[in-house]
């Protein structure tokens, strides 16, 4: 029988389970190392050896090499000690086996070590960088030869420098709003001024015959922000409280640390309540713009979630440019809208293929709007099987791009120069990251046919997970719907409170933890989820006697689910021991 073209990448772009693919790779290894030293040795040819063969063999030398050997072996002694989380055994949280396209890309740029932070001490990674950035944009629905982006250390970062942008641009908005003010004596409309969009701007930047110079003495990012601020509530007639953000109930930690950062104070995340799916609401949403409006707090930025870190779920993109958009194009209102795809934005490489029914229509239809935000954040170090530390932040243009400094002419700044050093948060920067995601593109592609089929297997390994589990174990309530790879499940008695079911929940887990067979994943969905734990809990009949809902998390990314060999050997196991589980009586709380 031919093996599914999933299985087909998983065997070839993996090392194996097993380590099958381990001649092939020590060869590719080899042959980096070659193509390095060959490298070296080619250049410089007359400048002077350190090393003589006579001293190669000296005993001092021999002394310190033989400790250097003993110690490594120390280190990867100590490093078997590890979590093996290349194995399909475990699904406790968003990591699995690395893709060879991602490691030799990795190692083959590290041992050249460029660092992408300009171009003058880059002159090739940040020329692959630019590519592999217009593959990711490509996946996501931009347009590359206008979409700007860079690599980061991860989804935290990309989402600050989301933050980061949406703060330029408002502030640029707003200092402008609030130089008309001064100058003029008319109130402040500190809302309409701060989401006024570029080309309002742009005509009352030539009216008023303005210059860089001038505007910076109106910006809060440029001078003291507690003078603006009081400046600003006088103009406007009432107390100036600061921007808010809208991110919805399901939201990453990040967006905590991002208000906290950038010293907004956490309670000006306004979090948007969640649906009975656990899905951002877009009604929720648009009611927190009007409460904003109505406060006189601009919105720094909306936040939609593709694929939710918790349970996977994706929120309806779609429906939040839609809402958005009318708020642009009926009152000229222009909110920026980031969508945090951390997790989810690989998952757009199953668009337009033969796996897309895999994916629900909303799912589909959210990921497809993907392109319609101002600003992505996406993790290569996730579900692009890239070694950490790797994460991606995009934006739809090089308007979008631009930040942070007030150099005139800052209306066009592509930030398309020499170095990327003046609008990245980070200082210095690998090219490792963007050389495995470079080679990853180039070769299992990220498209339908290569990430995208393999994408859509894992997800159809959490679907026959799912089946399996529920045949066997009816106690085993699933939190539905799940979107993407991952699952979430609880245990439960027909009827009984949920304080009970979670003291089920927590002692399964832990047998699962003892028994080393696994790995799993635990979380507590609370009261943002009260939508959600009403519906699951209510599904069984279950009473709410406690406001939080104890899961046992499962994410199905690893490659090797793709085809049927590991489906077949490691369900019955973990059915077995759920039901052993479950079987024995559970302790008093
Ligand atoms: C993982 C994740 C992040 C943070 O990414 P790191 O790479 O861990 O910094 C942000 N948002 C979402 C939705 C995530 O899943």
């Amino acid at each position: 029988m031919s093996q599914s073209t999933a299985a087909v990448i998983a065997g070839a772009y993996f090392p194996g389970p097993r380590s099958e693919n381990e001649t092939w790779v020590r060869g590719e290894f080899q042959a980096v190392l070659d193509q390095w030293f060959g490298w070296r040795k080619a250049l410089l040819v007359d400048d002077p050896a350190v090393v003589s063969a006579a001293d190669r063999l000296s005993p001092d030398r021999l002394e310190r090499r033989e400790i250097l050997s003993q110690r490594l072996g120390e280190l990867c002694a100590a490093l078997t000690a590890e979590t093996p989380t290349y194995t399909p055994r475990y699904i406790g949280h968003m990591k699995a086996e690395v893709s060879l396209p991602a490691l030799f890309g990795w190692l083959a740029a590290m041992l050249h070590n460029p660092n992408n932070t300009s171009r003058e001490a880059s002159t090739v990674g940040t020329v692959i960088e630019a590519e592999a950035i217009g593959m990711l944009a490509t996946m996501v629905g931009y347009d590359p030869a206008v979409a700007q982006g860079h690599f980061t250390s991860g989804g935290t970062v990309a989402n600050f420098e989301a933050v980061w942008r949406a703060r330029y641009r408002m502030d640029h908005w707003l200092s402008l709003g609030l130089y008309i003010s001064e100058k003029t004596g008319a109130p402040l409309d500190v809302f309409a001024a701060a989401h006024m969009g570029w080309d309002r701007f742009r005509a009352l930047w030539s009216e008023h015959g303005l210059t860089d110079a001038v505007l910076r003495r109106y910006s809060a990012a440029v001078g003291t922000p507690a003078d603006i601020w009081r400046r600003i509530s006088r103009a406007a007639g009432r107390d100036y409280l600061g921007p808010v953000m809208l991110v919805p109930g399901n939201k990453h930690y990040s967006w905590s640390k991002a208000a906290n950062l950038f010293g907004l104070g956490e309670e000006s995340l306004w979090p948007v309540a969640l649906d009975a799916a656990g899905r951002l609401e877009v009604d929720d949403l648009e009611r927190l713009a009007q409460r904003a409006e109505a406060e006189g707090r601009p919105v720094l930025m909306a936040v939609g979630v593709a694929g939710t870190t918790e349970t996977g779920e994706i929120d309806p993109i779609d429906a939040l440019h839609d809402r958005l958009e009318l708020w642009e194009a009926e009152r000229g209102v222009h909110v920026w809208r980031h969508v945090d795809a951390a997790y989810g934005g690989f998952l757009c490489a199953i668009l337009g293929g033969p796996d897309e029914a895999v994916l629900t229509p909303a799912s589909a239809a959210a990921l497809r709007a993907i392109g319609r935000a101002d600003s992505v954040t996406i993790d290569p170090h996730k579900l692009g099987y890239v070694p950490y530390a790797c994460g991606a932040f995009l934006t739809r243009d090089a308007a979008r791009y631009a930040v942070s400094a007030f150099d005139a002419p800052y209306l066009d700044r592509p930030e398309l120069g020499d170095g990327k050093w003046s609008s990245t948060l980070e200082g210095s920067r690998s090219a490792a990251g963007a050389a495995a995601t470079w080679l990853t593109g180039r070769t299992l592609g990220f498209g339908p046919d290569g990430m995208g089929s393999l994408l859509a297997e894992t997800i159809r390994a959490r679907q026959a997970f799912q089946t399996a589990v529920a045949e066997a174990v009816p106690e085993v309530r699933f939190l539905e719907p799940a979107d993407a790879n991952i699952v979430c499940f609880s245990v439960a008695l027909p009827g009984e409170p949920l304080s009970l079911a979670n003291r089920r929940t927590e002692a399964l887990f832990e047998a699962i933890h003892r028994s080393q067979e696994f790995s799993v994943s635990k979380t507590t969905l609370g009261d943002d989820y009260a939508a959600v734990i009403a519906r699951h809990v209510s599904g069984y009949g279950g009473v709410r006697d406690t406001p939080g809902l104890v899961l046992v998390r499962c994410v199905f990314m690893n490659p090797y689910w793709a085809g049927p060999a590991f489906r077949t050997a490691l369900f019955p196991p973990f059915i077995a021991l759920l039901r052993e589980v479950i079987a024995r009586p559970i302790a008093d709380g």
